[in-house]
């Protein structure tokens, strides 16, 4: 049954921001591995999955082309990846399946601090270096904007400073790059961040069973670092404010309090953070001792 055709590939970026995140993930989804001798595949131990660790930029092509069955890469490289195969074939692409929490970034020009930006039409006639031109031609295009598009394949934030070009586009997360080098982030053209990716190909139904079991247990991960469990003691008489100031939470469990006829205990998954100020807002409408507690799984 753990022949190499029903056992899932997933490509994983090999060293690099979205590595470590990656692992965490699906070691939180169950997954147990050995890294074999070479460190460039981690076989599973506990589930019919192995991890590819190759460059981010390779994952989408590995993926396109079956060579893996899943692949996490950002949704930078996806896009540029997606155009690129649509310009040169008609092939069904592949699927993103979903959306996680980490390698956050986006994708923005940035002008030489002291030159006017004064929307899209200040890019006319402009040399533009990035190491996504597609996604930089595609935006263009879409506006209706004559620049010239120069690829960089690294440090493109040095590109006006050598005279090579006269705007950047490159990927920001706090924009302490750009202002290291005069420039300034005038406009976001694409928000970013990891996604897993499936192959476009037909898979066999063990494969899909499992791609479907991950699937559902990368969602109980992600909702689970969203949530919180609640517990605390409430006046009957203020049960109904106490349940408004939860949030994001579904029907509490109310629990009667032994010899106490006015109070309750009030459990409750709230899926949204529980912040200082609403135990603050909590204890104001009369709930006393409140425990926040973290999730560690759930699965609806
Ligand atoms: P590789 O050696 O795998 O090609 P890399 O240098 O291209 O690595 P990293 O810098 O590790 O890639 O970034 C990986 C991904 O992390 C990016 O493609 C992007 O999706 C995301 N990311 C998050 N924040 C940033 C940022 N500030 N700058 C660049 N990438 C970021
Ligand atoms: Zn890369």
């Amino acid at each position: 049954m753990d022949s190499n055709e029903t056992r899932i590939k997933i490509a994983v970026q090999k060293s690099g921001r979205l590595t470590d995140h990656s692992m965490d993930l699906l070691v939180r989804c169950g997954l147990r591995y050995s890294r074999g001798r070479d460190q460039l595949i981690c076989y599973g131990e506990n589930m019919p999955i192995d991890v590819l660790l190759v460059r981010d930029d390779d994952i989408p092509g590995l993926v396109q082309e079956d060579v893996c069955d899943l692949g996490i890469v950002g949704g930078n490289i996806i896009e540029e990846s997606r155009l690129n195969i649509e310009e040169t074939s008609k092939t069904e692409i592949f699927k993103k399946l979903v959306s996680l929490d980490y390698g956050h970034c986006r994708l923005s020009f940035g002008i030489p601090d002291g030159d006017d930006f004064l929307g899209s039409e200040s890019l006319e006639g402009k040399r533009i270096a990035t190491s996504y031109p597609a996604i930089v031609k595609a935006y263009l295009k879409e506006n209706e904007i004559n620049a010239s598009v120069i690829q960089f394949s690294g440090a493109v934030e040095i590109a006006p400073s050598l005279g090579r070009a006269d705007i950047i586009c490159d990927l920001v997360s706090s924009g302490a790059t750009m202002k290291a080098h005069n420039l300034y982030e005038a406009k976001t053209i694409l928000e970013s961040t990891a996604t897993l990716i499936q192959t476009p190909s037909i898979l066999v139904d063990s494969k899909t069973d499992w791609i479907n079991r991950l699937l559902q247990r990368i969602k109980g991960v992600l909702q689970a670092k969203e949530s919180k469990y609640i517990m605390l003691h409430a006046p009957r008489d203020a049960l109904q404010e106490i349940r408004r100031l939860l949030p994001g939470s579904e029907a509490p469990t109310i629990i009667p309090l032994e010899g106490r006829q006015d109070k309750v205990a009030v459990h409750a998954v709230c899926r949204e953070n529980v912040f200082w100020g609403t135990l603050e807002d909590l204890k104001d409408a009369g709930a006393s001792s409140m425990l926040v507690l973290p999730v560690e799984k759930m699965l609806a």
